[in-house]
């Protein structure tokens, strides 16, 4: 079964063919970097990781670029600054590398390419240029606007009309545009705050930035081209966002931006939708505290990208002990995956738009399997889950290590060398036949949440 993707565009699952075999592009809007990210930020980052791995087994890894932009210039990013006396290049610097370090854990494939919005202002103004000269763009008070009435299929992605946009007050009213649809392309800067010198021809009287939605066109222009194969992100950006960025492409190259469009459903906590006004958000600095970046990848793909993921405690204990089941098949005998193919059900699941949580039944299907079989049709088995559970992002740590992580919402006292130590004493003490004193460190151990194994090959531990 070839791979199906549900576009946004045509609102059908399409059967996903690329322009060219040896180049396929793809484009996710990335983050605003000026604070901790919550886990509802993570949940495209994850979704469309699924799709760049999937991507490149089918094609190869080469044939993969994949670009996700840093938005390091916005009224967020400036204020943040002010509040806390920074330079904005220091705030941005400092939590794109966070963001960065919490993708890895979460075990985001880097992207072929992450563009910066401040090293691309001279392609925006080129592409504001192009929208003035070709009558899409007019200049009022000191802002350059996009004219919506220039582009007959503004509102196809959202299935919006302009009056449905009006009326929802999802449109910013300004005096100064023709029509409320209307978006800024570029804006006067005010003292103190960053600026650009925007090109003579404008006839603008002082510096400026630029509007946030022509960054995105800009950075796919240059980094992946005019039309690109697929773009995605979060469900929330497809108006006004998307459908700005479909505009302003589209009036300025003639041509499509993007052949196919993906976009993924919300995060909820509990029966809310997960937002920082709401002030309900679970910060991945605080959850990776708690969990392996593992489960949370798990408990993110447990329902299908489109549809909502109410994040509970009891989804992450549950993610947590399906992992575990796994990684306690994979302490039994060391896995060697070398060429091994992926399980072909798996991968019919995946290429039915990304069904994850049907992809991950067909996982606990094979370690059931697994677990009735013996010799080596049971490592057969096991290579396949193996193979299968990696390129969906998981299976790779140490089946010992994984066990010794601390989890979930209870303290634990011991360090893991003090373990180590302890273990190694009640060694000491059965040589020595003091049992008393073996036991004791046992039920020390017990009451600190470490469970220990004595076999023929020493003692291995592991936290409950
Ligand atoms: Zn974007």
């Amino acid at each position: 079964m070839p791979l199906f993707l549900h576009n946004t565009l045509t609102r059908k699952k399409q059967e996903f063919i690329p322009a060219d075999v040896n180049r396929i592009t793809l484009y996710v809007c990335g983050p605003t970097v000026y604070n901790h990210a919550h886990i509802g930020n993570f949940r495209a980052a994850v979704a469309f990781d699924v799709l760049f791995r999937l991507l490149r087994y089918y094609y190869g890894e080469q044939a993969v670029v994949y670009a996700r932009n840093f938005t390091d210039i916005e009224d967020k990013i400036i204020r943040a600054a002010q509040e806390n006396g920074k330079e904005i290049d220091e705030i941005t610097t400092k939590y794109a590398k966070i963001y960065n370090s919490e993708s890895a854990a979460l075990k985001i494939l880097p992207p072929t390419l992450e563009p910066l919005a401040t090293e691309h202002v001279a392609e925006m103004q080129s592409i504001i240029s192009t929208l003035l000269e070709k009558n899409a763009a007019y200049i009022a008070e000191e802002h350059v606007l996009f004219d919506t009435n220039q582009f007959s299929n503004y509102g196809a992605l959202s299935n919006l009309n302009m009056d449905d946009m009006i009326a929802g007050a999802r449109v910013e009213i300004a005096p100064y545009k023709r029509n409320p649809a209307d978006f800024v392309l570029w804006k006067p800067s005010a003292a103190g705050e960053p600026g650009w010198q925007p090109p003579t021809k404008w006839q603008l009287s002082g510096n400026g930035r630029p509007g946030w939605h022509i960054e995105c066109s800009a950075m796919i222009e240059k980094t992946l081209g005019t039309t690109i194969d697929i773009h995605a992100g979060g469900q929330d950006l497809r108006f006004p966002h998307h459908e700005n960025e479909i505009a302003q492409s589209a009036c300025a190259h003639d041509a499509p931006l993007s052949r196919v469009w993906l976009h993924n459903g919300f995060l909820q906590m509990g029966k809310d939708k997960m937002s920082k006004s709401v002030g309900n958000v679970a910060l991945v600095c605080d959850l990776l505290e708690q969990w392996p970046g593992e489960v949370l990848r798990w408990a993110l793909l447990s329902a299908q990208y489109r549809q909502p993921v109410e994040w509970t405690d009891a989804l992450l204990e549950q993610s947590k002990t399906q992992l575990d089941r796994f990684y306690r098949l994979f302490t039994e005998q060391n896995i060697n995956i070398d060429s091994q193919k992926p399980d072909s059900e798996f991968l019919n699941a995946l290429n039915d738009d990304m069904n994850t949580p049907g992809a991950m039944a067909v996982l606990h299907g094979l370690r059931d399997r697994a677990t009735r079989q013996t010799g080596t049709k049971k490592i057969e088995t096991l290579r396949t889950l193996k193979a299968s559970g990696i390129l969906l992002g998981f299976f790779d740590a140490d089946p010992e290590e994984w066990f010794k992580q601390k989890t979930g919402t209870a303290s634990f006292n011991l360090t893991d060398t003090q373990i180590d130590i302890l273990i190694e004493e009640r060694v000491t003490a059965k040589t020595q036949k003091n049992y008393a004193r073996a036991d004791e460190i046992r039920d020390q151990l017990n009451a600190d949440g470490v469970i220990i194994e004595d076999s023929a090959n020493g003692t291995t531990w592991r936290r409950k």
